[in-house]
């Protein structure tokens, strides 16, 4: 058995619901709650959720071979681009994340993301050599003092063991970044810069507060502030500007040395607002209530919400 996303199984066939935007990557979820606890989310050891969700959405169980035989006809048709399976760390999660990374590799042949706590360099290596084409070490908050409270572990190690693998696995390494954990705009864009100089691809995400976790009470960020930080996140990741062109004043950014017309150019295609992360990734409702705001756009944005994404950012652009 495998679990996967309502979005998912809605596209393949699995699953009657009512969604405005599918997802484009197949995004399947392995274990039961995880050994660590990070304060964000619902798989987490102390974790009050009764373990259906990780962030807002659902996960029902699915019959493996059935779903790989349906991951072919989505590769196929084109309705998927990806697969993203998200491992939580619990006895035998790492063999079961070689042996589905493989089983996805040889029988359905499409990119697959990898996202799990591995510890060691060797243990990335084995997931690709296995068949992943990505490994996501997530470092999700974006400062040392707040990943300590809020993952219980190190940062510092998190970022070694990123440097490293994206050495000795060039355009293979992913890491996940949420906003409005706690961080300044000022240390997440520093660090997205640093991960973009190393080639490393990064999954922005909004923080969600999820009922029965730690931070259930915390609110999600400021539209403006999320709305900054994906301006300065595109231009970055493009390398139209270096992290030395944004202007901080007390950690939020309020300014981008560029000339307007340059930046409006390079916004006009809405994609900055897009969900950011691996190709193909657009996560619908992961951080979203439908009818509510809006942070990662699943799909293009049409003038009207591309005029207001970049109003609610406040520059002056
Ligand atoms: S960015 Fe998307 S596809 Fe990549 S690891 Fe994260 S959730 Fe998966």
């Amino acid at each position: 058995m495998i679990r996967v996303s309502a979005g998912t199984a809605h596209v393949l066939g699995l699953r009657e619901i009512k969604a405005d935007a599918d997802p484009t990557t197949a995004y399947l979820l392995n274990g039961e709650k995880c050994s660590n606890n990070c304060g964000f989310c619902p798989q987490a050891r102390d974790s009050k959720d009764d373990g259906s969700h990780l962030s807002r959405i659902v996960w029902p169980e699915y019959d493996e071979d059935d779903v790989v035989n349906r991951l072919k006809s989505a590769k196929a048709s084109g309705a998927m681009k990806r697969a993203c399976i998200q491992f939580t760390l619990c006895n035998g999660s790492f063999d079961r994340a070689k042996s589905l990374a493989a089983r996805i590799k040889n029988e359905v042949g499409m990119p697959l993301s990898v996202s799990l706590n591995v510890p060691s360099v060797d243990n990335a290596r084995e997931l690709i050599e296995a068949g992943a084409s990505r490994v996501s070490i997530a470092l999700d908050a974006a400062n040392a003092d707040l990943h300590t409270q809020i993952k219980g572990s190190s940062f510092d190690e998190k970022l070694k063991l990123i440097r490293q693998c994206i050495t000795l696995f060039p355009g293979q390494i992913s890491t996940h970044i949420i906003i409005g954990l706690g961080e300044t705009e000022e240390q997440a864009l520093k660090l997205i810069s640093e991960m973009y100089n190393l080639d490393v691809s990064v999954g922005l995400f909004a923080f969600t507060p999820v009922r029965g976790t730690k931070l259930e009470k915390q609110s999600p960020p400021d539209i403006g502030c999320y709305r900054r930080v994906q301006i300065a996140n595109y231009l970055l990741k493009h390398s139209i500007i270096a992290v030395d062109n944004l202007n901080f004043e007390d950690g939020r950014l309020t300014g981008i040395n560029l000339p307007k017309s340059e930046i409006a150019s390079a916004l006009s295609s809405g994609k900055a607002f897009e969900t950011a992360g691996c190709d193909g990734c657009n996560r619908p409702y992961y951080n979203e209530r439908p009818g509510g705001t809006i942070y990662n756009y699943p799909r293009a944005l049409n003038s009207d919400e591309l005029a207001r994404a970049i109003a609610e950012s406040g520059l002056d652009i």
